[in-house]
């Protein structure tokens, strides 16, 4: 029997009862968790008996974080197949649908998104935000309204939410952003500076408003990519930003994009942020999915977390990145699901084995523990939210899932995350708090509309709003 407390005491919220929790790739048995009410572990004890009072669960994983994710992306799931072409046909689809949003939409589409990650097990999201303003380009007249949606949106289904706040200044490398970009923009690198540092005001305050709740919302920052970032502007952007916020980029996921910054540069777009000192710890890339060999080594030899986003990439057509070799030059590895036509963590994780696979002909590329590890921890500390390794002090977030299920029954517990998908997702817990049961909300304040508790209503409506053009008729329950 271990056990372990953290450091001051804060009042217990709940105790938890872990038939077996897999967790640093190791399987323990009888583990009791307790949670603070400021949402983290204050103690932990292996090997031990259930306590009368305790909440118990079956088997257990350590929260699950989707590092990247586009929320309204959801609303081309399944309407773009019958199109063919390829990314950049992919993207033209993708801005129809952002124009037809406002902040009162975005809420109700947010909220049924987030919702879906919950039930799938998945405990936080790292939201890439570009959908800043009206489609001619002028802010709302609330501000942040587009900001505050999101962060209500996650509050009100109990995910943890980091607001990765996307800076999009240009078209393309040397190139005015195009009409249909005139949302995603503030103009310059200063307006974007300026805009997120009263975002980060704005937010903070509004925690402080809620002092008996846990805060699930955080603010980080993103360049959207070297395409739609110019390099003045980044560096800019690098010199203004706090050096603790955690920092995101699209790199490299298309040819076409290494192409025009060495055109334009004589670089390639890592070799680019290498020259502006952007590669350190604090930077995650998304995809990477076409790396030099000099790329992989100078990400991983600066320890930038790469995100891969595996069912994205495959349903895009963009490639197979290098994920093994950029893990053994030193890169994290953390998990998205980025366009969200697949919300499913555990297809993710093996996603990323899967690809592997496919492309080196050999098996057992990543352990199923890695994967794990991938999922959970090396995405909470690419969102800054620290380790997600259940450790006294870590976030309370746990996953419980079925082992006995069609799918997992007679799965080896170390090799449980290979076999289960999010159908097998039973109770979610985040920050202390049971948020998700079988695939419905329980305890917040979205499981109170209607239906009950459904993800599926709240996306039947939201769908409705885009579909129909019409408002939203419920006001957000406030
Ligand atoms: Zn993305």
């Amino acid at each position: 029997m271990t056990t372990a407390q953290a450091g001051p005491a804060q009042p217990a919220l709940a105790t938890y009862w872990c038939e077996s929790l897999l967790v640093d790739g190791v399987t323990i048995p009888g583990v009791r968790l307790t949670a603070g009410v400021d949402g983290r572990l204050t103690a932990r004890a292996d090997k031990v008996p259930a306590e009368p009072g305790d909440i118990r669960l079956g088997t257990v994983l350590p929260g699950l974080a989707n590092a990247h994710s586009h929320a309204f992306h959801r609303a081309l799931r399944g309407r773009t197949h019958d199109q063919g072409g390829d990314f950049w046909r992919w993207r033209e689809s993708m801005y129809a649908v952002a124009h037809t949003l406002t902040p009162e939409r975005y809420l109700y589409l947010a909220r049924a998104v987030f919702a879906e990650m919950l039930v799938s097990g998945y405990t936080a999201v790292g939201e890439f935000h570009y959908l800043h303003h009206q489609p001619d380009g002028t802010p709302y007249p609330h501000a942040h309204a587009m900001e505050l949606a999101l962060a209500t949106a996650a509050r009100e289904v109990g995910i943890r939410l980091v607001l990765l706040d996307t800076s999009y200044l240009a078209g393309g490398i040397n190139t005015p952003v195009r009409p249909e970009q005139r949302a995603f923009s503030d103009g310059s690198a200063a307006g974007w500076l300026a805009r997120w540092a009263n975002l980060h005001e704005t937010l903070a305050a509004d925690a402080a408003a809620r002092p008996a709740e846990p805060a699930l919302v955080t603010l980080g920052a993103a360049l959207h990519s070297v395409r739609a970032v110019p390099r003045d502007a980044m560096r800019e952007i690098l010199a203004g930003l706090p050096t603790q916020v955690p920092l995101h980029i699209h790199l490299s996921e298309q040819p076409q994009e290494n192409a025009d910054c060495l055109a334009a540069h004589g670089v390639t777009p890592t070799g680019l942020l290498n020259g502006l000192g952007a590669l350190t710890p604090r930077l995650s890339v998304v995809h990477a999915t076409h790396l030099s060999d000099d790329d992989l080594s100078l990400l991983g030899s600066t320890g930038v977390t790469v995100v891969m986003c595996p069912s994205t990439e495959a349903d895009l057509g963009d490639g197979i990145g290098r994920a093994r070799e950029l893990a053994a030059a030193g890169s994290p590895i953390a998990l998205g699901s980025d366009q969200n036509a697949v919300v499913d963590p555990f297809l993710e994780m093996r996603g990323l084995e899967m690809g592997e696979r496919l492309a080196s002909g050999s098996r057992g590329r990543f352990t199923p523990a890695e994967l794990l590890y991938a999922a959970g921890t090396d995405g909470y500390a690419a969102l800054g939210l620290g380790r997600a390794r259940l450790v006294p002090g870590d976030p309370a977030d746990l996953v419980e899932v079925d082992a006995h299920s069609i799918r997992t029954l007679g799965a080896r517990p170390d090799q449980l995350v290979l076999a289960a998908t999010a159908s097998d997702v039973r109770r979610v817990i985040v920050a202390g708090r049971i948020v998700a049961d079988s695939g419905r909300l329980v305890g917040t304040a979205a499981a109170a509309l209607a239906p009950p508790g459904s993800p599926a209503g709240l996306l039947r409506d939201a769908l409705d709003t885009l579909d129909t053009g019409r408002s939203p008729e419920a006001p957000s329950p406030e």
